[in-house]
């Protein structure tokens, strides 16, 4: 029930006021064993700031967090969202789903050492585990900016400039045989 309440939210831009922090109490999750995570980073968050990315919709989290018997917190969440990008090859804007899932798991400190080089330090005693600069590590790493408007996408011509998807230069009919592309490439590097 809860579910599908969940994505049903997520196509309408989830207007439910969702919490930005993430932010796991400690001691109720060593109670409990296990706590299910939703929360909603909207674009314009602070932990944004800084980077390349943009996102044209909220990006949702949603997992469970548990409490194993050794006294560490494992995390398993799965993003999603939509991020604005430019084509990487003619330069327009285009927009790309986020669909990442993480694994976090966390150690009491003064545990774990060399062996658990994966793991992240539990905070002293047992207040609040907050997720928010860890998710925010994940994703930093997850979405490096990669993207193509389309997959024939003709980019912009390397000598004049323009667009290839929209008109044709003069320069197009040298430009299309690849054998030229390999000689300017030697060309540039002996400049
Ligand atoms: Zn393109
Ligand atoms: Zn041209």
């Amino acid at each position: 029930m809860w579910e599908s309440t969940f994505r049903v939210d997520i196509r309408q831009g989830f207007r439910l006021p969702f919490p930005t922090m993430l932010t796991i109490p400690l001691a109720r999750l060593e109670r409990e064993g296990t706590l299910e995570l939703q929360a909603a980073i909207p674009p314009d968050d602070p932990s944004w700031e800084g980077t390349e990315l943009r996102f044209s919709a909220p990006l949702a989290i949603s997992g469970k967090a548990q409490w194993l018997t050794s006294g560490e917190v494992l995390v398993r969440a799965s993003i999603r969202g939509r991020m604005g990008l430019e084509c990487r090859r003619c330069l327009d804007p285009v927009e790309v789903p986020v669909e990442e899932e993480v694994t976090l798991l966390f150690v009491p400190p003064g545990e774990g050492g060399e062996e658990e080089e994966e793991a992240r330090l539990l905070p002293q005693g047992t207040g609040d585990l907050e997720l928010g600069a860890a998710i925010r590590e994940e994703v930093i790493l997850a979405l490096w900016p990669f993207a193509l408007c389309k997959p024939d996408c003709r980019g912009l011509c390397p000598r004049c400039g323009v667009n290839l998807n929209e008109e044709t230069c003069q320069c197009s009919s040298e430009e299309l045989d690849p054998r030229w592309d390999a000689l300017r490439a030697l060309n540039e590097e002996r400049d």
